[in-house]
């Protein structure tokens, strides 16, 4: 019989599980600290549950955890890179960008991806499974560990957690769901909303869903073109999910002023990265609570692909502050241990051209 994963579990389902065994409902409660709280990873420390309860956890539930199998460390900007191994032999990797004072956890939602982003090495894996919520949550849990080993912060804990790793989040919706619930609880990881934030490639539909949640995190749409026509060649999701909806989508968001939506424009060299492209993307979103983060393409997808100069990426920049957005370079970290973004392939062979 399969057993129940109980760090997958959000509150709710906790609580249906314990109750089902014949335990009283306030278990769950106590599960889900020792779980989570307190990262404890086996069912005899938990010592305010009884024996009996613990034995019969034992033969039906399982806590679930991923291997770490390597650590690399970049010489350039101390990001580090995570490649762990899940328990079914799959791997994903994680990464950890300190800049300051800021240290934030960059984690993944699936193995491998089903978008295809031309600009991305993880696109070239295909889509493989996905990310249970406990092997979403246990990616933070670890790189708190590497986090308070490496000294970056006193107790170990992230500045923020990102969820622009391997995977489109909003794909595996449902984990997703259940390990921001988890990472928000007080009584779980205890992060903030204001500190979380998911990518996404732009799946209609489920931004709202996302935005829908009782406390809803940040988001970041992975735009990078101003028109339908250059998305769809970078970006074969936007075939299914047309730019305009996109639009129309996050015009509708409930957007509060302090959580601008993140917009994500990677620059490739002749492919969006004109000042043609730049006003045309300033008309696109110009009435859109966001603000722009832009990227230099770092190599890793398809090969014909190139990173423009840093000079025509200011340039880009120019445009669309003189056009009163809000627009930021986001610094290149990881790029020398291949953990920079659209980088990650967890040592996975390309399955697709
Ligand atoms: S950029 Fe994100 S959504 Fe696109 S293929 Fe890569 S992992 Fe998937």
């Amino acid at each position: 019989m399969k057993k129940i994963v109980l760090n997958s579990c959000d509150k709710e389902e906790l609580a249906e599980f314990v109750t089902s065994l014949g335990e009283k409902p306030y278990r769950a409660s106590q599960m889900f600290k020792w779980l989570h709280g307190k990262r404890c990873r086996s069912l005899d420390e938990m010592s305010d549950l009884p024996k009996d309860a613990r034995q019969k956890l034992a033969e039906i539930s399982e806590i679930l955890t991923i291997t770490k199998q390597s650590e690399v460390l970049s010489p350039k900007d101390d990001s580090i890179k995570v490649l762990f191994t899940l328990s079914d032999g799959e791997r994903i990797e994680s990464v950890i960008l300190t800049d300051g004072k800021r240290v934030t956890g960059c984690i993944s939602t699936q193995v491998g991806c089903r978008m295809g982003c031309k600009f991305c090495a993880t696109a070239k894996i295909g889509f493989r499974r996905n990310l249970s919520s406990a092997e979403i949550v246990e990616q933070v849990n670890m790189l708190e560990q590497i986090t308070l080993a490496n000294k970056f912060t006193t107790e170990g804990r992230l500045t923020n957690i990102v969820f622009m790793g391997m995977g489109e989040p909003l794909d595996n919706f449902e984990n997703v769901r259940k390990s921001l619930l988890i990472l928000m609880d007080d009584n779980g990881y205890g992060y903030s909303h204001r500190r979380i934030t998911v990518s996404t490639a732009g799946i209609v539909g489920k931004m709202t869903k996302l935005f829908s949640l009782d406390t809803p995190v940040n988001l970041a749409v992975s735009l990078n073109a101003p028109n339908q026509e250059i998305r769809k060649e970078i970006m074969p999701v936007a075939v299914k999910y047309h730019l305009k909806d996109m639009i129309d989508e996050l015009k509708c968001l409930p957007v509060d002023r302090r959580k601008k939506i993140m917009l994500e424009y990677v620059l490739i060299k002749g492919v969006n990265d004109s000042r043609e492209n730049a006003l045309e993307l300033v008309s696109l979103i110009k009435k859109l609570p966001v603000k722009i983060n832009l990227i230099r393409y770092n190599s890793g997808g398809d090969i014909a692909l190139k990173p423009p100069s840093e000079q025509d990426v200011l340039d880009f920049q120019k445009v669309l502050t003189a056009n009163s957005l809000p627009v930021f370079i986001r610094k290149s970290m990881g790029s020398d241990i291949s953990g920079a973004c659209g980088q990650l392939a967890a040592g996975y062979k390309e399955t697709l051209i």
